[in-house]
């Protein structure tokens, strides 16, 4: 198969795989089946037809509106079909046909979900950081970075922070980061391995950081219009899977 084969095809199933993501983004948080009752509309609950279900193109062509009660459907449902779409795509001609591939796209998933219930929710389930960290670590004995850079990437990613987020609780008594952020860094950790779960840390703070100014300086600097850090964390994790190997080994270089 060639490479543009590859990527075109690897594209296509993004776009599904991003239409099941939309089914996790909205059910997880309320804790009903993903499997059951099949996709309806949220506000009239008709089932969807076929040609509804169809991703991106459904949307464009109802114009973002249901069929028969015409309730107006988030922009944010083909957004996530049309990213999930590009992110198989980019994987695929960034990291060749392989079970390499299997694993970067699994943790991409994983982000992309975690990224929406965060910011809607302000929660990451533990079903993904945990299970996440589970299947990402089985991973590493046959993907890079391997098993032992992944133990100590999701020793890490899990314990450092938690160590942070203890003493932080005690000196300010307020919560820095919470117990779900410290989930989801042992997750990153246990596919990225220690490396670029650190790298990870350093983006998304610098990201959140960068915000948490510009709302200061548009003097809307009210901590509940913060985004929550695990969105920035999903940002991150993702730059550091595709360009953090070179930055790593720059830095590496740099001190040698
Ligand atoms: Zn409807």
């Amino acid at each position: 198969m060639t490479m543009t084969w590859l990527v075109a095809l690897s594209g296509v199933l993004g776009l599904a795989v991003g239409s099941f993501l939309n089914v996790c983004i909205y059910r997880l948080p309320l804790e009903q089946s993903l499997a059951f009752p099949a996709s309806h509309c949220t506000s009239c609950n008709r089932k969807l037809s076929w040609f509804e279900n169809v991703p991106v193109l459904a949307w464009v062509l109802l114009r973002g509106r249901c069929r028969t009660c015409h309730a107006s459907i988030s922009v944010v449902y083909p957004l996530v079909e049309l990213f999930t779409g590009v992110m198989f795509a980019f994987a695929a001609w960034h990291y060749g046909p392989g079970l390499l591939l299997v694993s970067r796209l699994l943790l991409g998933c994983m982000l992309i979900v975690l990224f929406f219930i965060d910011l809607r929710h302000r929660i990451l389930p533990n079903v993904i950081t945990v299970g996440g960290t589970v299947i990402g670590f089985i991973f590493s004995f046959v993907t890079p970075p391997g098993w032992v850079s992944s133990l100590i990437g999701l020793v890490i990613g899990g314990l450092i922070p938690f160590l942070l987020a203890e003493a932080y609780f005690r000196l300010r008594k307020i919560e820095g980061l919470g117990m779900g952020d410290v989930k989801m860094l042992a997750l990153i950790g246990a596919f990225l391995g220690w490396q670029l779960v650190l790298l990870t840390l350093a983006v998304a703070s610098i990201l959140g950081s960068l915000v948490g100014l510009a709302l200061i300086a548009a003097r809307r600097g009210d901590m509940k219009l913060a985004l929550p850090f695990g969105t920035f964390l999903a940002i991150a994790a993702m730059f550091a899977a595709a360009v953090g190997e070179p930055i790593v080994k720059w830095y590496v270089g740099f001190y040698r």
